[in-house]
């Protein structure tokens, strides 16, 4: 969190550290003075007011007491072990007792001074506290009895108590605190009503009340927030500093491009169409994230733009997650543009070597002017004559590490991401923050409704009986099972035999297919085109089918073990149907769940607003696991919470945007500090600004 470089000294050195705690400490993660200082106490538990022995009395409840060990003993008794001390303040002693207190042994002993807080009894004429709450006092002189005060509790190690770091760190925090610099003005700061740094830390270790603990960890969150927001002002100022082709949407351009399509864009199909025609008419590259739900229309948004870029002569790549959705665009494209005259080629690894080779030759002298793939597109091996725009169709699978690669040399193409997963508000400012946001909060008229039933295995019957009758009319199903770890073949086994008992059961009249991850791509193309085609009735698939599927036919879809998937997988699931006219019903059969998880799927059942439900994910699962994997691109923060802390994070966005809108690179003197400190936490991540 900082970048002052006195804070880089090892731990060890720093005063009251040294070798054989510093090791210890490594053990917590803590290797610098830095990570010392910022080691926060995890919470504090209030000490209430230390009571002289002296006047303590028998029947008194909650009392606190402290003083020094005269006597400690051990009585090892079969039935019932005790520990047994007394203590002495000065003003009285009093016996203290633990049962089975034996782990007490090597912490109290004579001389060392305690606090204990419980009930006071009096037994065989001596007052005693039985099984009181402890505290080791290890350095009495420092801790002011005297009042009320709020003990910091540490997360501890295996052979660092609490009270160890406690007291290693109140000796420390005089030396290093000092080495903290600021890196906001003092008028800037009291304008956002926040405290200066050092006392922000020393707020979060030793604070006079609550209210002043928040403060400083405000103080330390915004920090947090403001850094990562730099990093990624930084990085957009840097993307969009390299020349881009300006292609403007003339009133012609766009009369032509909209004279491909069947229909009337919708009003927010409109709005996109509008911020992307802005972007693509500048000379510097757009940075764009386009998203609405499943069939909201994006592609057709996209298609657009990639007609604005070709207009203009210059080329563009569509990249899809897999090969099934690449072939699928490329179906669609070529369905929209059949008798123009855009070249439109489709690039899979499938691919016999010597059309490849024909096609990437076609791609480097300019022939083609629209090519979709795979992230295949991106390699070495593939070069264009001029890549005006490239459009990644990402779905929920957040590729954010693959941008840079796109970004060449020379002119900078311009650069359009679609996801279906409605992007919570704190990711959408967080993981994309460099980016602009475009989205499609609506949905082309005339399409059914979704229903979404959660129900039990035990009502399978019921359930098949209904899938039935829909397919005898004519429509076309979905079942899905979880295949979370495309590695665990016992998933995969459940599925192939849940196949199997639907094909020689209850669906037998119907043709059903099975398709997964695992899967041959040909095979997996072969069935999903005839399920496209209306070949096969009944499709049994894992998650593969998640990813942008077309199939208007499909209107019923039955999620097994809907409690393993999180909510956003499984409204992206469920958007494969109630595509068509039709209205649409999707079966969640979740058994022997918990509250927990039945109220999540419930969720689902209630709405089908995809913002709603991926904030509500966020909730529930937490910024990680959301992604579903520790390559989601988040940074890690150690006081901010992105969910509590969301208007906080907006506010250091507005800051550090209007930081960096003012100088790009962070050059001048003044902000050298942040500078220093964003390097240090974001610039490996992210390759910033490293030089100079
Ligand atoms: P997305 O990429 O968001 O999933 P698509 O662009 O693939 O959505 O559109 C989903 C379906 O809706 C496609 O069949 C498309 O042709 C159709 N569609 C898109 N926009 C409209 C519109 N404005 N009116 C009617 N149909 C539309
Ligand atoms: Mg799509």
């Amino acid at each position: 969190m900082t970048g002052e470089p006195e804070l880089q000294t090892p731990v060890q050195y720093v005063k009251g550290v040294g070798p054989v705690r510093a090791v210890q400490l490594a053990q917590l993660g803590i290797q610098t003075a830095e990570d010392l200082l910022t080691y926060f106490p995890k919470r504090f538990d209030l000490r209430r007011q230390v009571q002289a022995i002296g006047t303590v009395h028998d029947g008194e409840k909650n009392v606190t007491i402290a003083g020094e060990v005269i006597e400690a003993r051990y009585v090892p008794k079969r039935q019932r072990p005790y520990f047994e001390c007394s203590i002495d303040d000065g003003t009285g002693s009093i016996t203290v007792k633990w049962f089975h207190g034996g782990y007490l042994r090597n912490k109290i002993a004579p001389g060392v001074t305690i606090a204990v807080s419980g009930a006071v009894r009096m037994f065989d004429g001596f007052l005693q506290l039985i099984n009181p709450a402890l505290q080791i006092l290890y350095d009495v002189s420092g801790v002011d009895l005297d009042s009320n005060e709020l003990l910091p509790v540490y997360p501890a190690g295996a052979k660092l108590s609490s009270g160890h770091i406690a007291s290693i760190i109140k000796k420390a925090l005089p030396t290093l605190l000092p080495l903290v610099g600021e890196w906001h003005d003092g008028a800037f700061l009291s304008r956002r009503g926040l405290l200066d740094r050092r006392s922000a830390i020393a707020a979060m270790h030793h604070p006079e009340d609550t209210d002043h603990w928040k403060q400083g960890r405000r103080r330390l969150a915004y920090d947090e927030c403001m850094l990562m927001q730099l990093a990624l002002a930084v990085q957009r100022a840097s993307d969009i500093s390299r020349p881009a082709h300006a292609m403007e949407a003339t009133a012609a351009i766009n009369a032509r491009i909209r004279a491909r399509f069947p229909f009337q864009f919708t009003a927010a199909q409109n709005r996109a169409v509008v911020e992307i025609s802005a972007d693509l008419a500048r000379p510097r590259p757009m940075n764009r994230l386009l998203q609405g739900d499943v069939g909201a229309g994006k592609t057709v948004v996209a298609l657009y733009a990639a007609l604005t870029a070709i207009a203009h002569r210059k080329q563009v790549a569509l990249m899809a997650p897999t090969e099934i959705l690449a072939a699928q665009h490329y179906r669609k494209v070529t369905g929209f543009l059949a008798g123009s005259r855009v070249r439109i080629a489709l690039l899979v690894g499938a691919q016999p070597e010597k059309s490849r080779r024909y096609l990437l030759a076609q791609l480097k002298t300019g022939e083609i002017d629209l090519v979709v793939g795979t992230h295949a597109l991106l390699g070495k091996k593939v070069k264009f004559k001029q890549l005006g725009l490239v459009i990644v169709d990402e779905q929920h699978k957040f590729g954010v590490d693959q941008r840079s690669s796109i970004r060449g040399k020379g002119y900078a193409p311009h650069y359009l991401v679609m996801t279906a997963t409605p992007i919570p508000r704190t990711l959408a400012l967080t993981v994309f923050g460099d980016l602009d946001v475009s989205t499609i909060d609506e949905l082309p008229p005339g399409r059914g409704k979704t229903q979404t039933r959660q129900t039990t295995a035990r009502n399978m019957p019921e359930v098949l009986r209904f899938v039935c009758q829909r397919l005898a009319a004519g429509q076309q199903a979905y079942f899905i099972y979880p295949l979370v770890n495309t590695s665990e073949k016992t998933e995969l086994k459940a599925a192939i035999s849940a196949y199997e008992q639907l094909r020689d059961g209850e669906l037998s009249q119907f043709k059903v297919a099975l398709v997964h991850g695992q899967m041959k791509a040909e095979e997996k193309d072969d069935v999903m085109n005839r399920f496209a085609a209306g070949e096969i009735q009944a499709l049994v698939a894992s998650v593969v089918i998640e990813v942008g599927i077309d199939v208007p036919n499909a209107n019923v879809m039955v999620i097994e073990h809907a409690e393993r998937f999180g909510l956003a997988q499984l409204h992206q699931l469920r958007g494969r149907i109630g595509r068509g006219r039709q209205d649409a019903v999707c079966f969640l059969v979740a058994s022997a769940v918990n509250p927990i998880a039945k109220r999540r799927l419930e969720i689902l059942c209630q709405t089908a607003d995809g913002f709603k439900i991926a904030e509500e994910d966020l909730r529930l699962r937490g910024p990680g696991e959301f992604f579903g994997t520790r390559q989601h691109g988040l940074p890690e923060l150690k006081v901010a919470d992105l969910i509590e802390d969301f208007e906080l994070l907006r506010l250091a966005r507005r800051d550090a945007f209007a930081i960096v809108n003012e100088d790009p690179a962070l050059a001048a003197p003044h902000h050298q500090a942040l500078r220093h400190a964003v390097i240090k936490t974001y610039g490996g991540r992210m390759g910033l600004i490293t030089g100079g």
